[in-house]
């Protein structure tokens, strides 16, 4: 007869669920239908448990009469997903004066003793919640029970059905308070989420012959790597032998006898069910056992806890073991767990001295020494000393010092702003909009409220994983790209059925992104290469030209450089198409901002103070962003735009005669009406033709349009006509779609998630809804007029898995993002491939 699901024994035909008994009973269960030595089980169904927090009690009496009269119980959460956690496990459920006496008459009055009195404080603080402090050492369970009657009013129950009953309602209520709620939200769990509940017979640890408890699992929990770890501790119960330093190991005890060396039959048997655990769980499994006068039981076994690392070791080693299809290994890993082996991270096992935190805008860590400007940052690379550059924002003045730091901390802006699109580039952890600090450029302090004011020098620690700034130095995990990660990364190139490629400025950047595969530059932000010294000044002395003759004469000075910059990348992308965007910034950007830079300048162009200054506050603009920059700059000032084609072509020629292919894609930034594409297309069109003439060489190029203003892509049809490709800038789209300032936008973006008025930051996580609708409008218009028009994203969303999915379903060829970003957004693709219909049919039958 089918037992109710409400209190159901794990049997190996019972109706037991994850969904409604929780993953720990639905594993139990598997465990029993393997024939392993599971004690007596009974799972509580997740309604029973909701119940029991209202205050309906369950027949307790029904379920203590399905175990022996004496025997002792415990009880272990079952959530239904491991992930969500649940109230702590509960051991020696129905001990009582009774019952010590017996194990007194058996195994000694000081094991009972001890057993007794670790039930009362269990009971007594984990479950009614007395205070701690009254039951602290030195005590016997008389005392202890004295104690407990004086602040209960009532005695220690003897009877079996109070103490569970009060067990279970406290795990009950301790599931539905607050703080566990903000837990299992955090990871992933539903508002109304259940909790299940297993009690078990308990094997009690004590007695004659080889008898205790241990913990043993085959793979490490860092690395993932085959490795047998556990403990194992004689006369002792749950999971005391991972506490105890003089456990003993459960093979080659180098300090003396392992348990494989007085039981090897059992370390045998334990080995085999870890092995049918692997295979038939298709898991690495953490195994808690007891020996009872040699006779082994498993308790429980729950996933191996792991680092990332070991995740993604473990995954792909079932994979290649069979176990599991690749397509499943590639499903098991969340693509974020990527950064984690990748960048250097805060150890979680370390201690962590919060000062403030912002927005983790790069990913990894740093600890270095605080400096407060881009030469200092470099002063402390050449002493080979690790350094933080505080900045309130940073400016492309900073790049090299941004280079040079080994972290990055803003006082302003957010994930798209300048210091975090650069940061995540080059692959430097970056907290962004930490408003808490206050910054004294002057008196190079960094004030942290509450908390001491830092000088330069001071050490920090940047985590642009979480956001955090820390004080001092953290403990490291260091990052490794080995492997199971490149594997992982194989399978999931085979997967994937949408292109990935990288937005890379420079050479570093390209070759980096081809460690991980990546399918071409989808944006190449060529202003990022005029930032070295010497280009500086040459681009300086352009903008201040007097004339179009004396521009033209910087330009050329620059042409070389570009020249070798493109061939550089172009013989580096073997043929792979390098997307080059023309000149997109406003020229202030490239001045100085102080006086002592103004008059260097002034010095290095031999120009009085006064003229710089002038031409300064010359180019200075309300709105910069929505100013004379992108194409507006390249319509105005034509000559920049035809000295970047020109290099860009004079590049494809040097890499043809040189043997190699080059596809070269020119893409024309912030435009917003057809004309402008026409006027610049004719202009590079005809600098092609030159090119070709001059070099004899065939000269093939695909000129394309950066979707970033609304305008351009309501307007996507008729500026299709002229355009191979379109390109969705989404930073400035999502910016102007908003009216939202990518870099002032950090000040107030917690406020507006935390009251939702944005379910996340709109520049970090695609807003498939607004900005969502434009892309569609203009893939759709675009499409209408030129069907087989190239499509992608190369904001900075390129790379978030929301926006993978996104592109995927809307067609677009690829989505580009920055070098680290490459190998989530493989994985993001190919979890979308596997997971769609019709692969799943596939494998499933
Ligand atoms: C964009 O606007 O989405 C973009 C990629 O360009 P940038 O971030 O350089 O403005
Ligand atoms: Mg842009």
């Amino acid at each position: 007869m089918p037992q109710p699901p409400d209190m159901i024994q794990i049997t190996p035909t019972a109706e037991v669920t994850a969904g409604l008994h929780g993953s720990r009973a639905k594993c139990l269960q598997r465990l029993v239908r393997l024939d392993l030595p599971v004690p007596l089980s009974v799972a509580l169904s997740s309604d029973t448990v909701h119940g029991l927090a209202e205050g309906h009690l369950p027949d307790i009496a029904r379920l203590c009469a399905i175990f022996d009269e004496g025997d002792l119980l415990s009880v272990r959460a079952s959530s239904q997903s491991p992930d969500w956690g649940g109230p702590g496990t509960v051991l020696n459920i129905g001990m009582n004066d009774a019952i010590a006496q017996r194990i007194a008459a058996e195994h000694g009055q000081s094991a009972a003793e001890a057993l007794y009195l670790s039930f009362i404080r269990a009971y007594a603080v984990d479950v009614l919640r007395l205070d701690e402090d009254l039951f602290a050492d030195p005590m016997t369970p008389r005392i202890a029970k004295a104690h407990f009657e004086d602040e209960m009013e009532e005695p220690f129950p003897q009877d079996i059905e109070t103490q569970l009953t009060e067990v279970l309602r406290s795990m009950a209520r301790a599931w539905e308070g607050t703080s566990a709620r903000l837990l299992r939200r955090a990871k992933g769990a539903p508002p109304d989420a259940g909790l299940g509940l297993v009690v078990q017979r308990m094997a009690l640890g004590l007695g004659k012959g080889e008898t205790g408890a241990g913990v043993v699992q085959y793979v490490s929990s860092d690395t993932g790597e085959a490795q047998i770890t556990g403990r194992y501790l004689p006369q002792s119960q749950g999971r005391a032998a991972l506490r105890e330093n003089d456990a003993q190991f459960i093979e080659k005890d180098p300090r003396g006898p392992s348990l494989e060396d007085r039981c090897p039959e059992q370390v045998a048997a334990l080995r085999a069910a870890g092995e049918l655990m692997r295979t038939r769980l298709r898991e690495e499994m953490q195994i808690e056992f007891t020996l009872l006068d040699g006779q082994l039981s498993i308790l429980d076994a729950v996933m191996v806890p792991r680092t990332a690392r070991a995740e993604v070791r473990i995954a792909v080693d079932l994979a290649k073991d069979g176990v599991i299809p690749k397509h499943e290994a590639l499903t098991r890993i969340a693509p974020f767990t990527l950064n984690q082996l990748m960048h250097r991270q805060v150890s979680p096992n370390g201690p962590r001295d919060v000062l403030t935190r912002g927005i983790a805008a790069a990913p990894g860590a740093a600890t270095g020494k605080i400096v407060f400007s881009a030469a200092a940052a470099q002063a402390a690379q050449s002493r080979d000393e690790p350094c933080i550059l505080v900045r309130r924002e940073t400016s492309p003045e900073d790049i090299r010092g941004m280079h040079a730091a080994d972290a990055i901390l803003t006082e302003r802006g957010g994930t798209t702003s300048h210091a975090a699109v650069i940061a995540r580039g080059l692959g430097v952890p970056c907290v962004a909009g930490a408003t808490d600090l206050q910054l004294n450029m002057r008196k190079k302090t960094l004030t942290v409220p509450g908390r001491k004011i830092f000088h330069e020098g001071d050490i920090i620690t940047v985590d642009g994983s979480s956001g955090q700034i820390l004080a001092g130095a953290a403990k490291m995990i260091e990052p490794n790209m080995g492997g199971a990660f490149a594997t992982l990364l194989e399978w999931a190139d085979e997967a994937r059925d949408i292109g990935i490629r990288v937005n890379a400025d420079t050479p570093e950047d390209a070759r980096l992104a081809l460690t991980f595969g990546v399918d071409g530059i989808g944006l190449c932000r060529t202003e990022h290469m005029f930032f070295d010294p010497i280009r500086l000044t040459v681009m300086r002395e352009m903008i201040f030209a007097e004339n179009a003759g004396d521009r033209a004469a910087a330009l050329d000075r620059l042409l070389p450089m570009q020249r070798d910059d493109f061939t550089e990348l172009f013989s580096l992308m073997q043929g792979r198409p390098v997307c080059i965007r023309l000149f997109d910034p406003p020229l202030h950007e490239f001045l100085p901002g102080d006086r002592d830079g103004i008059r260097a300048l002034a010095e290095a162009l031999d120009l009085p103070v006064s003229r710089v200054a002038a031409r300064i506050e010359q180019l200075q603009e309300f709105n910069p962003m929505l100013g004379m920059r992108g194409v507006r700059l390249g319509i105005t000032m034509p000559e920049i735009y035809e000295m970047q084609a020109r290099a860009i072509f004079e590049a494809v020629a040097a890499t043809m005669r040189a043997g190699h292919a080059a596809m070269a894609e020119i893409m024309i930034p912030l435009v917003s009406a057809k004309r402008e594409v026409e006027l610049i297309k004719d202009r590079i069109d005809a600098i092609a033709a030159s090119v070709r003439r001059e070099t004899g060489q065939d000269i093939a190029f695909r000129l394309g349009v950066m979707v970033e203003t609304p305008r351009a892509a309501l307007r996507a049809g008729e500026i299709a006509e002229h355009s191979a490709f379109l390109s969705f800038g989404t930073n400035d789209l999502t910016q102007m779609t908003y009216g939202l300032s990518r870099d002032d936008a950090g000040k107030f973006m917690s406020a507006y998630v935390n009251q939702g008025v944005f379910v996340e930051d709109p520049f970090q996580r695609l807003d498939t809804d607004g900005v969502g609708e434009l892309l569609h409008l203009g893939a759709a218009r675009g499409r209408a007029v030129k069907a087989g028009i190239t499509l992608s994203i190369c904001g900075e969303h390129g790379g978030d898995p929301d926006s993978i999915a996104f592109s995927r379903e809307a067609g677009f060829t690829y989505v580009s993002c920055s070098p680290f970003r490459v190998p989530v957004a493989k994985l993001a693709a190919a979890q979308l491939a596997v997971k769609a219909p019709q692969t799943l049919s596939d494998s499933d039958t």
